[in-house]
């Protein structure tokens, strides 16, 4: 299947009219539950460009419904630190599913199962993993420890905690594409409305009024690369998961299928790399997300007053450092920032102080 692409600021319509220009429905095989897996990470209104606008949402469902598809649900799990169910009425899914009568699964509370891939085995969701017909439905946006995430790091939602906790520890990179071989969606329509170019927990969204849509996950995010502005070996996941054959990063030049044309010319916006300037001195290893981005945080507001060196991350355990340690990992630092994962105003206080 090509690359479908259309422009455009309104989530329902545009979704509906992707899926029904692919002829997803004939796709979907009879009596298959279909799942529909958004990016919850944080609770944020998805116009700040952190997570999915839940008009992606109801065009997915009200597409289903149209042509006589009534199993369906969506699945969701935010990132370590944050409740599911705040995310889900932050990003205003409580109404969607209240007026579709579609239920809501919290995947922290889902059954897992342990599935065999290139980087040994990784406990996966059982809800995603056994899903008729997966829908993954992303958002493109910049990432502080990736650079950016689309297709292929979404999933990560369908882990329990400790599982996003074990890839964090193992650098994020092997994990995500090893999960591309065990957790497959069959459908990815991405969110390229408003994405915040530079940090996953959005607050700067970047209006690129656009929505894509594909069956290869690695060829998506090869697709979101290129409109970033970004070479595919600043994010080295997306070449792990095409060389263990989880999709193509190649796209060929009939291969994006436009609905329509973009109504104002000019380049895809690019990111500034503001959270890359930021975070240049800081010494991360195996970091958790919601630490680092409250770490993020704290530099945005706070700035590094102090100059001070700053630690972060899992590999710090046990191990002194003379400036300042970011949460319980980093607790034989000189200057500690208690939490697990620690507020960013608590960082604030810390490295701001003199
Ligand atoms: S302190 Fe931070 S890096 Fe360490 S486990 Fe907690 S959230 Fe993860």
């Amino acid at each position: 299947m090509p690359i479908y692409e259309i422009f455009g600021s309104d989530a329902h319509a545009m979704t509906k009219a992707l899926l029904e220009a692919a002829d997803i429905a004939s796709a979907i095989p009879a009596g298959a539950d279909v799942a529909l897996k958004p990016n919850l990470v944080v609770a944020a209104d998805p116009d700040s460009g952190a997570t999915t606008h839940p008009g992606v949402l109801s065009g997915c469902i009200e597409y289903c419904l149209d042509h006589g598809i009534t199993d369906i649900s969506v699945i969701e799990g935010s990132w370590v630190g944050d409740e599911t169910g705040r995310a889900m009425r932050a990003a205003g899914y409580d109404e969607v599913c209240r007026k579709y009568d579609v239920p809501f699964f919290d995947l922290k509370h889902d059954e897992t199962e342990e599935a065999d891939t290139p980087f040994g085995p990784i406990a996966v969701c059982k809800r995603a993993l056994y899903a008729g017909y997966l829908i993954n439905l992303p958002v493109l946006k910049g990432h502080c420890q990736t650079v950016m995430t689309c297709a292929l790091k979404n999933c990560k939602g369908c882990l329990p905690d400790r599982e996003k906790r074990r890839f964090h520890a193992a650098g994020l990179i092997k994990p995500i594409a090893a999960l591309a071989c065990a957790l497959k969606p069959d459908l990815t329509v991405v969110d390229s409305i408003c994405g915040d170019l530079n940090f996953e927990e959005g607050g700067n969204p970047i209006r690129t009024n656009r929505m894509f849509m594909g069956t290869d996950p690695v060829q998506i995010d090869a697709y979101g690369c290129q409109l970033m502005g970004l070479d595919l070996s600043d994010v080295p996941y997306i070449g792990y998961a095409e060389a263990w054959g989880a999709g193509t990063t190649h796209i060929g030049p009939a291969e994006i299928l436009r609905l329509n044309e973009p109504t104002a010319a000019g380049e895809y916006p690019k990111p500034s790399g503001t959270v890359a300037r930021l975070t240049k001195t800081v010494r991360a290893d195996s970091a958790c997300s919601a630490c680092y981005a409250a770490l993020v945080r704290a530099l945005y507001t706070a700035g590094n007053a102090t100059n001070r060196p700053i630690a972060i991350g899992q590999g710090w355990r046990g191990k002194d450092f003379p400036g300042v340690g970011i949460g319980r990992c980093c607790d034989c630092a000189a200057i500690k920032v208690p939490g697990c994962p620690p507020t960013a105003e608590a960082i604030a206080r810390a490295i701001g102080r003199r």
